[in-house]
Order: C-alpha cells, then structure tokens, then sequence
C-alpha cells in the first residue's frame, strides 16, 4: 500500500498517518519530523531547515527529493508507506512519479483531505505533540490532566515554533500558492480521492479507509 496524505497545514494528516499505520503496517514518512529530527540534532540539513521552517517557508525541492529517494529505497518502505508532508510543491511530486516509475513501483491513492481555513488556524493554535512518542494532541479536544505531560508516555508536550500566529497565515500562503497545485497533478491521474477532514478523529480516519476502498 503506497498512500500521500495532502492537504494544508493542521488539517490532521500526521494524526491520520499514525492510525492508517497501524491499520495497514506501513510507515509513516512524514518530511516535516524528518526535518525537526535534523534540528533537534544540529546537523547540517537541521541547521540549514530550521530557519526555513520558522518562517513559515518551504526547504527547497533538491533537498526534500533527496530525503525522500533515500527513505523510499530504504528497508522500512519495502511492503509500502503513507507520505505526510510530500509532496509540496509541483516539482516534488514530477520527481516522486520518476523515482516510483525507477522503482517499478505506483502509488494506490492520493487522500485529498479538505477543510476550512479557519478550522486549521484554530487547530494549529491548539496543537501540542509529545517530544518522546510523537503523539498529537489538541488543547481544545483532548482533556489533558496536564499540558506539559504527554499522557501516553509521559514525555513532554510542545508547541510547535511554526504554530504561531504570524508563521501559520505564512504557511496558508505557501500551501496556496506552492502547494495546492499538486492536487491538479494528482487529479488528472485519476489518484486523487477527496475527503472532508472537519469531523473527529474517528470519524475522518473511517472515511479515509473507505476513500481506499481496502480494508
Ligand atoms: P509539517 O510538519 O509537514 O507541517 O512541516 C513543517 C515544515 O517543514 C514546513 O512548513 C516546511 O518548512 C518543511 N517541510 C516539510 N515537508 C516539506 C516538503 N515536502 N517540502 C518543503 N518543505 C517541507
């Protein structure tokens, strides 16, 4: 199974990822950790990413290509994955179709998940994610005894820096203008299933399955 997650920014694509996951038994490929690991790490690429990340833009298409043609042909994406966060532009995805096209391998869907603007603002102003198991939560759904502490696994809970007000119409922007074309790309090769992601949790992940038609 070869999934993309596509919409805009805190439309649920990581916490959707994580359950269609342990669903299928595919890995979660999302860039956007990929790229905090580097920062939380000091490497090269992190030190290069994190001033990108911050102000709301994207890093560039020959650094995410290469993220991604490496994972791709890595052990752990041998029975097949979930993209979340890639493609993002045009580009990324010309390369994407060449890379699986290299690999005689083909995507199964593309889950185009829609919501309003004004939703995703809220979202990603009450969005905490444990530095430990990655766990998503919402100050707004979720009944946290404790903010700071991840209730899963303890660890602690954060605001992303690129959630913040300024960075997040930024990121809208970006999505816009960069990012909203690859649906066109992936529409007119028939892989585009759209669904609404304004319900709950639950809710979205059940239509999501069923926008793949697999059980
Ligand atoms: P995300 O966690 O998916 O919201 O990604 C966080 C940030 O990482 C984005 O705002 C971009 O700065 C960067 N990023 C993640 N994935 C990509 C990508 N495919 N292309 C360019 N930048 C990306």
């Amino acid at each position: 199974m070869r999934l993309i997650l596509f919409g805009p920014p805190g439309v649920g694509k990581g916490t959707q990822a994580k359950l269609l996951a342990v669903t299928y038994t595919i890995p979660q490929i999302s860039t956007g950790d990929m790229l905090r690991e580097a920062v939380g790490a000091g490497t090269a690429l992190g030190r290069k990413a994190a001033e990108v990340m911050n102000a709301g833009q994207l890093v560039s298409d020959d650094i995410m290509i290469g993220i991604i043609r490496d994972v791709l042909q890595s052990p752990k994406c041998v029975k097949g994955f979930i993209l979340d966060g890639f493609p993002r532009t045009v580009p990324q995805a010309e390369a994407l179709t060449k890379l699986l096209d290299e690999l005689h391998l083909a995507l199964d869907s593309v889950i185009n998940m829609e919501i309003d603007q004004e939703s995703v603002v809220r979202r990603l102003s009450n969005r905490l994610t444990c530095k430990s198991c990655g766990t998503i939560y919402s100050l707004e759904i979720d009944k946290l005894a404790d903010p700071a502490r991840c209730p899963k696994c303890g660890g602690t809970l954060y605001h992303r820096d690129d959630d913040q007000p300024d960075t997040i119409r930024k990121r809208l922007a970006v999505y816009t203008q960069s990012t909203a074309p690859v649906k066109e790309y992936y529409g007119t090769r028939k892989l585009l299933k759209k669904v609404d992601a304004s319900g709950s949790v639950e809710d979205v992940n059940r239509k999501i399955v069923a926008a793949i038609g697999r059980p």
